[in-house]
């Protein structure tokens, strides 16, 4: 969601003249894009900060704005720990950075613009030409959360949940599609909570698929507990649907999960996945995980182990409890940070060996692959198959926006390598 935001940011500078670049040195202006979820990220924000500072050093300083959650979450601290900081700007109310640039330009005031203005905020980009142009393209459809899960910081930061209207992403994914997306990403931290006007996502997923040119549809990132039934049929219905599901979990353990008030348990998350694959078996999932939750006995930690095991997940990002200030987690006692680890590794270890086990199957197979653009060597085209797996192939025509089947030859962990089907070519030809 923040590359889709970092995007309209640019969009709304532009109008004031701003231009992007490529050459840190060149700018006069920084906005730093922000992210709150965990620790890290936080620490991030200093660290960029550090090296612009280091950058402009004896010369004249640059514009510096930090926008997103960490701005949201910080506030008036930011910029009273950090000077070099002219303005921290909220999630939602970074509608206004064209007026907050020119503020500080005319009237060298520090600004703090942390409203919950969301509304306001999609009325005004709604007006605003997306001009992102990639293959790939993202949409956000939806912000904020109401379900308060007790790690987490998104319902305090983006605010409660919001649907944009039907009417307007309808047109702003024409446009994308016009710019040149094949493939479009529906974005909100809790996607299938969609709901405008009656209008749920599936119903959304229904209309987009009407776009002529738009060939593939994916969305994240979903909660189990909205996965209603009209989503699940979907499946069986849409062929730009593609057939992999982001659907975080957190933990196999009922325990941790009431713990975590997530809303539901083991069983009935591996019904839903059951129902799924009923309406459409080629279905593979991915997820989420938060490793040593506080609380997390060996007994929790096995039942995740466990839960993989039986879900096969092609592709898992696994955390590190982090305890984020204002959360009720942030209060609870830290699991040892040894046994922490120790766990970190085992679960991402077993991940690992369940991906490689996939990915093997996938080779001398073909895979349909949307091509997104070039790579630096020569004649190397990447893009991506119908479950999000990266893939590189060799071409003198140039691949970029096209889909094409492709005969895995080998692969990593991360990419798989192919090359193009001319066989199969010939056969379609022939028929
Ligand atoms: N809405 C999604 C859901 O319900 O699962 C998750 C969105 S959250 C922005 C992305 C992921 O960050 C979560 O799935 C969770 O695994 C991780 N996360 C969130 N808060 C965290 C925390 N305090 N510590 C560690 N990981 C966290
Ligand atoms: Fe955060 Fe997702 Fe829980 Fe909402 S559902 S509070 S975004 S983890």
């Amino acid at each position: 969601m923040n590359e889709y935001d970092s995007n309209r940011i640019f969009d709304i500078a532009k109008n004031i003249n701003y231009a992007k670049t490529d050459n840190l040195k060149d700018a006069n202006c920084y906005i730093i894009n922000t992210c709150h979820i965990r620790e890290k990220a936080t620490e991030k924000v200093y660290h960029d900060i550090g090296r612009v500072k280091k950058q402009f050093k004896n010369r004249k300083k640059p514009i510096v704005v930090v926008v997103g959650c960490v701005a949201q979450a910080e506030g008036d601290l930011l910029l009273q720990k950090e000077k070099y900081i002219d303005a921290v700007v909220g999630p939602q109310s970074y509608h206004k950075i064209s007026e907050t640039i020119l503020k500080i330009e005319d009237e060298k005031k520090r600004l703090n613009s942390t409203e919950f203005e969301v509304v306001e905020k999609f009325d005004s980009l709604n007006h605003i030409k997306n001009s992102c142009n990639s293959v790939s393209s993202y949409l956000t459809i939806q912000e904020g959360c109401d379900k308060f899960c007790k790690f987490c910081v998104v319902p305090y930061t983006r605010g409660a949940e919001f649907s944009r209207s039907t009417t307007e992403l309808f047109k702003e994914c024409q446009n994308l599609v016009s710019n040149g997306a094949k493939e479009i990403i529906l974005l909100g931290q809790n996607v299938n909570a969609y709901e405008f006007k009656k209008n749920k996502l599936s119903n959304l997923i229904s209309d987009l698929s009407e776009i002529k040119n738009l060939k593939r549809i994916r969305y994240t990132t979903s909660h189990p507990v909205d996965f209603t039934e009209d989503l699940i049929e979907i499946y069986g219905k849409s062929t730009k649907l593609m057939p992999l599901i982001h659907l975080p979990v957190q933990s196999g353990s009922d325990r941790i999960l009431k713990k975590m008030n997530r809303k539901h348990t083991v069983k009935f998350y591996l019904n839903l996945i059951d129902k799924l694959k009923k309406k459409k078996p080629s279905l593979k999932f991915s997820s989420d995980f938060i490793i040593a939750y506080p609380e997390e006995t060996d007994k929790d930690f096995e039942d995740t182990l466990k839960l993989m095991d039986k879900v096969e997940y092609i592709n898992t990002y696994s955390f590190l409890f982090s305890a984020r200030p204002g959360t009720p987690a942030a209060k609870l006692l830290k699991i040892d940070e040894k046994v922490a680890k120790e766990r970190l590794e085992r679960f991402q270890k077993k991940a690992e060996e369940i991906k490689m086990n996939y990915r093997k199957t996938l080779f001398q197979k073909k895979s349909s692959v949307l091509f997104e653009n070039s790579m630096k060597e020569k004649n190397q085209f990447f893009g991506r198959d119908q479950f999000s797996n990266s893939v590189i192939v060799s071409s003198n025509e140039n691949l970029i926006g096209q889909i094409k089947e492709v005969m895995i030859t080998k692969g990593n962990r991360n990419t798989l390598f192919g090359e193009l089907d001319h066989k199969f070519k010939r056969e379609i030809f022939a028929a």
